[in-house]
Protein backbone atom coordinates (compact mmCIF):
# COMPACT_ATOMS: atom_id res chain seq x y z
CA UNK A 1 0.00 0.00 0.00
CA UNK A 2 1.19 3.44 -1.20
CA UNK A 3 1.76 6.00 2.16
CA UNK A 4 2.79 9.46 1.56
CA UNK A 5 5.38 9.80 4.06
CA UNK A 6 6.89 12.86 4.91
CA UNK A 7 10.32 12.48 3.01
CA UNK A 8 12.17 13.71 6.87
CA UNK A 9 11.50 12.67 10.16
CA UNK A 10 13.51 14.51 13.12
CA UNK A 11 14.64 12.59 16.16
CA UNK A 12 17.17 13.61 18.92
CA UNK A 13 17.83 16.55 16.98
CA UNK A 14 18.52 14.68 13.83
CA UNK A 15 16.91 14.37 10.62
CA UNK A 16 16.44 11.13 9.17
CA UNK A 17 14.89 10.33 5.37
CA UNK A 18 12.02 8.44 5.02
CA UNK A 19 12.21 6.15 2.30
CA UNK A 20 10.84 3.09 0.11
CA UNK A 21 13.94 1.96 -2.06
CA UNK A 22 15.93 -0.85 -0.35
CA UNK A 23 19.29 0.71 -0.43
CA UNK A 24 20.62 -1.38 1.58
CA UNK A 25 19.69 -4.41 -0.07
CA UNK A 26 18.61 -6.11 3.31
CA UNK A 27 15.31 -8.01 1.58
CA UNK A 28 13.90 -6.72 4.95
CA UNK A 29 10.27 -5.18 5.84
CA UNK A 30 12.00 -1.92 7.48
CA UNK A 31 15.56 -1.00 8.74
CA UNK A 32 17.00 2.36 10.04
CA UNK A 33 20.80 2.49 8.48
CA UNK A 34 22.11 5.05 11.60
CA UNK A 35 25.62 6.32 9.61
CA UNK A 36 23.32 7.45 6.67
CA UNK A 37 20.28 8.43 8.85
CA UNK A 38 18.00 6.39 6.25
CA UNK A 39 14.56 4.37 7.40
CA UNK A 40 13.43 2.27 4.46
CA UNK A 41 9.73 1.28 5.09
CA UNK A 42 8.68 -1.19 2.22
CA UNK A 43 5.25 -0.81 1.06
CA UNK A 44 4.58 -4.26 0.81
CA UNK A 45 2.33 -3.87 4.24
CA UNK A 46 -0.82 -2.04 5.41
CA UNK A 47 -0.72 1.52 6.34
CA UNK A 48 -1.01 0.34 10.05
CA UNK A 49 1.87 -1.83 9.56
CA UNK A 50 4.38 0.77 7.54
CA UNK A 51 3.62 2.97 10.51
CA UNK A 52 4.28 0.67 13.04
CA UNK A 53 7.62 -0.53 11.12
CA UNK A 54 8.15 3.72 11.20
CA UNK A 55 7.64 3.58 14.80
CA UNK A 56 9.67 0.61 15.47
CA UNK A 57 12.57 1.94 13.51
CA UNK A 58 12.52 5.28 15.58
CA UNK A 59 12.44 3.26 18.87
CA UNK A 60 15.81 1.92 17.54
CA UNK A 61 17.06 5.57 16.73
CA UNK A 62 16.30 6.41 19.90
CA UNK A 63 18.38 3.37 21.57
CA UNK A 64 21.31 3.87 19.50
CA UNK A 65 21.42 8.09 19.87
CA UNK A 66 20.69 7.90 23.69
CA UNK A 67 23.71 6.08 23.79
CA UNK A 68 21.64 3.07 25.58
CA UNK A 69 23.83 0.50 23.09
CA UNK A 70 26.62 1.24 25.09
CA UNK A 71 25.41 -0.28 28.11
CA UNK A 72 23.30 -3.32 26.23
CA UNK A 73 23.21 -5.48 23.71
CA UNK A 74 21.89 -6.54 20.26
CA UNK A 75 19.47 -8.96 21.56
CA UNK A 76 18.30 -6.40 24.39
CA UNK A 77 18.03 -3.80 21.30
CA UNK A 78 15.45 -5.55 19.61
CA UNK A 79 13.82 -6.70 22.61
CA UNK A 80 13.12 -3.09 23.78
CA UNK A 81 12.17 -2.03 20.71
CA UNK A 82 9.64 -4.79 20.47
CA UNK A 83 8.68 -4.04 24.16
CA UNK A 84 7.82 -0.31 23.21
CA UNK A 85 6.14 -0.32 19.94
CA UNK A 86 3.14 -1.87 20.38
CA UNK A 87 1.97 0.19 23.40
CA UNK A 88 3.45 3.46 22.41
CA UNK A 89 1.64 2.65 18.56
CA UNK A 90 -1.81 1.89 20.24
CA UNK A 91 -1.32 5.09 22.82
CA UNK A 92 -0.62 7.64 19.40
CA UNK A 93 -3.45 5.72 17.37
CA UNK A 94 -5.98 5.71 19.88
CA UNK A 95 -6.15 9.13 21.56
CA UNK A 96 -5.78 11.67 19.18
CA UNK A 97 -6.37 14.36 21.02
CA UNK A 98 -3.72 14.03 23.38
CA UNK A 99 -1.42 13.68 20.40
CA UNK A 100 -2.51 16.89 19.21
CA UNK A 101 -2.20 18.32 22.68
CA UNK A 102 1.78 17.67 22.25
CA UNK A 103 1.41 19.56 18.94
CA UNK A 104 -0.64 22.55 20.16
CA UNK A 105 -0.20 22.46 23.77
ZN1 LIG B 1 13.95 -4.00 15.11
Amino acid sequence: MKIKFPKTVRILSRTYEIGHVDKDGRNSLAYVNLREQYIFISQDMTKEEQLSSLLHEVLHIVYNVSGFDHISGPKDEESLVRLFEPGLFSFMKDNPKILRMFLHG
